[in-house]
Protein backbone atom coordinates (compact mmCIF):
# COMPACT_ATOMS: atom_id res chain seq x y z
CA UNK A 1 0.00 0.00 0.00
CA UNK A 2 1.17 3.47 -0.59
CA UNK A 3 1.29 5.71 2.06
CA UNK A 4 1.57 9.33 2.77
CA UNK A 5 3.25 10.30 5.77
CA UNK A 6 3.23 14.12 6.21
CA UNK A 7 5.82 15.30 8.82
CA UNK A 8 9.93 15.12 8.56
CA UNK A 9 9.63 15.04 12.85
CA UNK A 10 10.88 12.18 14.60
CA UNK A 11 7.02 11.09 14.23
CA UNK A 12 6.80 10.72 10.72
CA UNK A 13 10.33 9.00 10.04
CA UNK A 14 9.56 6.27 12.76
CA UNK A 15 6.45 5.77 11.13
CA UNK A 16 7.83 6.07 7.60
CA UNK A 17 10.69 3.77 8.36
CA UNK A 18 8.27 1.43 9.81
CA UNK A 19 5.56 1.52 6.83
CA UNK A 20 8.60 0.95 4.31
CA UNK A 21 10.19 -2.12 6.56
CA UNK A 22 6.50 -3.60 6.13
CA UNK A 23 6.75 -3.76 2.37
CA UNK A 24 4.58 -0.23 1.91
CA UNK A 25 5.44 2.86 -0.46
CA UNK A 26 6.04 5.97 1.47
CA UNK A 27 6.20 9.38 0.57
CA UNK A 28 7.29 12.36 3.03
CA UNK A 29 5.57 15.16 2.94
CA UNK A 30 7.09 18.26 3.69
CA UNK A 31 6.61 22.34 2.70
CA UNK A 32 9.01 22.83 0.40
CA UNK A 33 11.19 19.64 -0.27
CA UNK A 34 14.43 22.19 -1.37
CA UNK A 35 14.60 24.09 1.66
CA UNK A 36 14.07 20.83 4.22
CA UNK A 37 16.76 19.26 1.99
CA UNK A 38 19.27 21.95 2.51
CA UNK A 39 18.75 22.27 6.00
CA UNK A 40 22.60 20.62 7.39
CA UNK A 41 22.03 21.04 11.60
CA UNK A 42 19.82 18.60 13.47
CA UNK A 43 16.53 19.95 14.35
CA UNK A 44 15.37 21.56 17.59
CA UNK A 45 15.28 18.32 19.15
CA UNK A 46 18.45 17.15 17.89
CA UNK A 47 17.32 14.94 14.88
CA UNK A 48 19.80 14.73 12.36
CA UNK A 49 18.94 16.92 9.02
CA UNK A 50 16.37 15.08 6.91
CA UNK A 51 18.74 14.65 3.82
CA UNK A 52 21.17 12.47 6.35
CA UNK A 53 17.99 10.23 7.19
CA UNK A 54 17.20 9.95 3.77
CA UNK A 55 20.33 8.50 2.68
CA UNK A 56 19.74 6.15 5.33
CA UNK A 57 16.27 5.38 4.04
CA UNK A 58 16.48 5.36 0.72
CA UNK A 59 13.06 3.85 0.03
CA UNK A 60 11.36 6.83 1.38
CA UNK A 61 11.02 9.50 -0.93
CA UNK A 62 10.20 13.24 -0.16
CA UNK A 63 8.08 15.26 -1.69
CA UNK A 64 5.90 18.57 -1.23
CA UNK A 65 2.73 17.99 1.24
CA UNK A 66 0.39 17.89 -2.26
CA UNK A 67 1.99 15.72 -4.09
CA UNK A 68 2.69 13.43 -1.24
CA UNK A 69 -0.67 13.25 -0.66
CA UNK A 70 -1.95 12.60 -4.10
CA UNK A 71 0.71 9.78 -3.73
CA UNK A 72 -0.70 7.85 -0.94
CA UNK A 73 -3.86 5.73 -0.70
CA UNK A 74 -3.45 6.53 2.76
CA UNK A 75 -2.69 9.66 4.64
CA UNK A 76 -0.53 10.08 8.08
CA UNK A 77 -0.81 13.42 9.56
CA UNK A 78 2.71 14.17 11.93
CA UNK A 79 3.09 17.73 11.60
CA UNK A 80 2.97 19.86 14.33
CA UNK A 81 -0.18 20.22 16.14
CA UNK A 82 -0.10 24.38 15.63
CA UNK A 83 0.04 23.85 11.93
CA UNK A 84 -1.53 20.40 11.38
CA UNK A 85 -4.75 22.51 9.43
CA UNK A 86 -2.63 25.24 7.44
CA UNK A 87 -0.18 21.95 6.44
CA UNK A 88 -3.55 19.70 5.51
CA UNK A 89 -4.51 22.36 3.97
CA UNK A 90 -1.30 22.48 1.35
CA UNK A 91 -1.81 18.85 1.27
CA UNK A 92 -4.97 19.90 -0.78
CA UNK A 93 -8.63 18.79 0.00
CA UNK A 94 -8.65 16.49 -3.40
CA UNK A 95 -6.04 14.66 -2.28
CA UNK A 96 -7.68 13.79 1.24
CA UNK A 97 -10.72 12.98 0.30
CA UNK A 98 -12.26 9.34 0.70
CA UNK A 99 -8.51 8.31 1.85
CA UNK A 100 -7.84 7.13 5.80
CA UNK A 101 -6.50 9.85 7.20
CA UNK A 102 -3.98 8.65 10.44
CA UNK A 103 -3.99 11.92 12.62
CA UNK A 104 -1.12 11.45 15.41
CA UNK A 105 -0.17 15.00 15.91
CA UNK A 106 -1.33 16.98 19.20
CA UNK A 107 -2.60 20.66 19.24
CA UNK A 108 0.37 21.76 21.34
CA UNK A 109 0.74 25.56 21.95
CA UNK A 110 4.46 26.52 23.19
CA UNK A 111 3.57 30.03 22.50
CA UNK A 112 3.79 30.95 26.14
CA UNK A 113 6.77 28.62 27.20
CA UNK A 114 6.83 25.06 28.97
CA UNK A 115 5.21 22.99 29.47
CA UNK A 116 2.71 24.08 26.39
CA UNK A 117 -0.98 23.98 26.83
CA UNK A 118 -3.34 22.44 24.52
CA UNK A 119 -5.28 24.69 22.29
CA UNK A 120 -7.73 23.43 20.66
CA UNK A 121 -9.31 21.58 24.75
CA UNK A 122 -11.97 20.34 26.43
CA UNK A 123 -14.71 21.81 24.18
CA UNK A 124 -12.71 20.71 20.99
CA UNK A 125 -9.92 18.53 19.59
CA UNK A 126 -7.49 18.99 16.98
CA UNK A 127 -9.18 15.57 15.68
CA UNK A 128 -12.64 17.37 15.31
CA UNK A 129 -10.82 20.36 13.64
CA UNK A 130 -9.51 17.78 11.20
CA UNK A 131 -12.45 16.21 10.66
CA UNK A 132 -14.58 19.42 10.27
CA UNK A 133 -12.28 21.06 7.76
CA UNK A 134 -12.05 17.63 5.75
CA UNK A 135 -15.48 15.83 5.89
CA UNK A 136 -14.39 13.87 3.16
CA UNK A 137 -11.45 12.62 5.01
CA UNK A 138 -11.91 9.34 7.00
CA UNK A 139 -10.18 10.77 10.26
CA UNK A 140 -8.64 8.36 12.89
CA UNK A 141 -6.97 9.86 15.70
CA UNK A 142 -4.64 7.07 17.28
CA UNK A 143 -1.30 6.80 18.62
CA UNK A 144 -0.62 10.36 19.61
CA UNK A 145 -0.60 9.47 24.01
CA UNK A 146 2.82 7.89 23.63
CA UNK A 147 6.34 8.36 22.25
CA UNK A 148 7.16 7.74 18.52
CA UNK A 149 9.14 4.51 19.42
CA UNK A 150 6.62 2.96 21.01
CA UNK A 151 4.08 3.79 18.22
CA UNK A 152 6.11 1.27 16.12
CA UNK A 153 7.52 -1.60 18.72
CA UNK A 154 5.16 -1.58 21.48
CA UNK A 155 6.88 -4.33 22.88
CA UNK A 156 9.57 -1.46 24.36
CA UNK A 157 7.38 -1.37 27.05
CA UNK A 158 7.00 -4.52 29.04
CA UNK A 159 3.20 -5.95 29.76
CA UNK A 160 -0.19 -4.52 28.26
CA UNK A 161 -0.66 -1.10 27.08
CA UNK A 162 -2.86 0.73 25.57
CA UNK A 163 -3.53 2.53 22.34
CA UNK A 164 -6.77 4.41 21.62
CA UNK A 165 -8.73 5.06 18.39
CA UNK A 166 -11.42 7.92 17.69
CA UNK A 167 -13.07 8.31 14.59
CA UNK A 168 -16.66 8.37 12.95
CA UNK A 169 -15.57 5.84 10.38
CA UNK A 170 -16.21 2.19 11.03
CA UNK A 171 -14.18 0.98 8.23
CA UNK A 172 -11.43 3.67 8.54
CA UNK A 173 -10.90 2.94 11.95
CA UNK A 174 -10.79 -1.52 11.21
CA UNK A 175 -7.85 -0.58 8.89
CA UNK A 176 -6.43 1.35 10.98
CA UNK A 177 -6.52 -1.25 13.38
CA UNK A 178 -4.88 -4.01 11.21
CA UNK A 179 -2.26 -1.50 10.67
CA UNK A 180 -1.57 -1.43 14.12
CA UNK A 181 -1.57 -4.87 14.77
CA UNK A 182 0.77 -4.85 11.85
CA UNK A 183 2.97 -2.46 13.60
CA UNK A 184 3.39 -5.03 17.05
CA UNK A 185 -0.05 -4.30 18.86
CA UNK A 186 -1.96 -6.91 20.41
CA UNK A 187 -5.66 -6.54 19.07
CA UNK A 188 -7.05 -6.59 22.11
CA UNK A 189 -4.91 -3.58 23.81
CA UNK A 190 -6.40 -1.53 21.13
CA UNK A 191 -9.42 0.68 22.85
CA UNK A 192 -12.01 2.35 20.38
CA UNK A 193 -13.09 5.17 22.00
CA UNK A 194 -15.92 6.16 19.65
CA UNK A 195 -16.20 8.67 17.11
CA UNK A 196 -13.83 11.82 17.05
CA UNK A 197 -15.21 13.58 19.77
CA UNK A 198 -13.15 11.17 22.14
CA UNK A 199 -10.29 12.64 20.39
CA UNK A 200 -10.91 15.36 22.99
CA UNK A 201 -10.14 12.70 25.88
CA UNK A 202 -6.63 11.44 24.53
CA UNK A 203 -5.34 14.49 23.71
CA UNK A 204 -6.02 15.86 26.64
CA UNK A 205 -3.61 13.07 28.31
CA UNK A 206 -0.53 15.24 27.38
CA UNK A 207 -0.69 17.22 30.22
CA UNK A 208 0.09 14.01 32.26
CA UNK A 209 2.40 12.30 29.60
CA UNK A 210 4.53 15.31 29.48
CA UNK A 211 4.74 15.26 33.62
CA UNK A 212 5.36 11.46 33.56
CA UNK A 213 8.03 12.31 31.42
CA UNK A 214 9.73 15.03 33.15
CA UNK A 215 9.76 12.77 36.41
CA UNK A 216 10.39 9.58 35.06
CA UNK A 217 12.91 10.46 33.10
CA UNK A 218 12.65 8.56 30.12
CA UNK A 219 9.97 8.13 27.63
CA UNK A 220 9.42 4.51 27.38
CA UNK A 221 6.24 4.13 29.10
CA UNK A 222 2.39 3.88 28.32
CA UNK A 223 -0.99 4.17 29.52
CA UNK A 224 -2.25 0.65 30.83
CA UNK A 225 -6.45 0.65 31.32
CA UNK A 226 -6.69 -1.99 33.73
CA UNK A 227 -9.76 -3.99 33.19
CA UNK A 228 -9.98 -2.71 29.19
CA UNK A 229 -10.25 -6.41 28.69
CA UNK A 230 -13.55 -7.34 30.60
CA UNK A 231 -15.55 -4.84 28.49
CA UNK A 232 -14.13 -5.30 24.87
P1 LIG B 1 7.20 18.46 14.87
O1 LIG B 1 8.52 19.13 15.05
O2 LIG B 1 6.16 18.70 15.90
O3 LIG B 1 6.58 18.81 13.43
C1 LIG B 1 7.40 18.79 12.32
C2 LIG B 1 6.58 18.93 11.07
O4 LIG B 1 5.64 20.02 11.18
C3 LIG B 1 7.49 19.22 9.89
O5 LIG B 1 7.16 18.38 8.81
C4 LIG B 1 7.17 20.66 9.56
O6 LIG B 1 7.27 20.95 8.17
C5 LIG B 1 5.73 20.79 9.99
N1 LIG B 1 5.41 22.19 10.24
C6 LIG B 1 5.91 22.98 11.22
N2 LIG B 1 5.43 24.24 11.09
C7 LIG B 1 4.62 24.23 10.00
C8 LIG B 1 3.85 25.23 9.35
N3 LIG B 1 3.78 26.48 9.80
N4 LIG B 1 3.12 24.86 8.27
C9 LIG B 1 3.16 23.59 7.81
N5 LIG B 1 3.90 22.61 8.38
C10 LIG B 1 4.62 22.93 9.46
O7 LIG B 1 7.47 16.88 14.71
P2 LIG B 1 7.39 15.67 15.73
O8 LIG B 1 8.14 15.94 16.97
O9 LIG B 1 7.72 14.50 14.89
O10 LIG B 1 5.83 15.61 16.14
C11 LIG B 1 4.85 15.46 15.13
C12 LIG B 1 3.46 15.47 15.75
O11 LIG B 1 3.29 14.29 16.52
C13 LIG B 1 3.22 16.64 16.70
O12 LIG B 1 1.90 17.09 16.52
C14 LIG B 1 3.40 16.03 18.08
O13 LIG B 1 2.64 16.71 19.07
C15 LIG B 1 2.87 14.62 17.84
N6 LIG B 1 3.44 13.59 18.72
C16 LIG B 1 4.77 13.51 18.91
C17 LIG B 1 5.32 12.47 19.67
C18 LIG B 1 6.81 12.30 19.81
O14 LIG B 1 7.26 11.21 20.23
N7 LIG B 1 7.61 13.29 19.44
C19 LIG B 1 4.46 11.55 20.27
C20 LIG B 1 3.07 11.67 20.08
C21 LIG B 1 2.57 12.68 19.28
P3 LIG B 1 8.69 20.92 7.39
O15 LIG B 1 8.94 19.46 7.09
O16 LIG B 1 8.43 21.72 6.20
O17 LIG B 1 9.69 21.51 8.33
Amino acid sequence: MRYAVLGTGVVGRTIAARLTSLGHEVALGTRTPEATLGRAEPDAYGNPPVAQWLEEHDQVQLLAFAEAAAFGDAVVNTTAGAASLQALEAAGRDNLAGKTLIDIANPLDFSQGMPPSLNPVDTDSLGEQIQRSFPEARVVKTLNTMNARIMVEPSRVAGTHNVFLSGDDGDAKKAVTDLLVSFGWPVHDIIDLGDITTARGTEMLLPIWLRLWGTLGHADFNFHIQGARATS
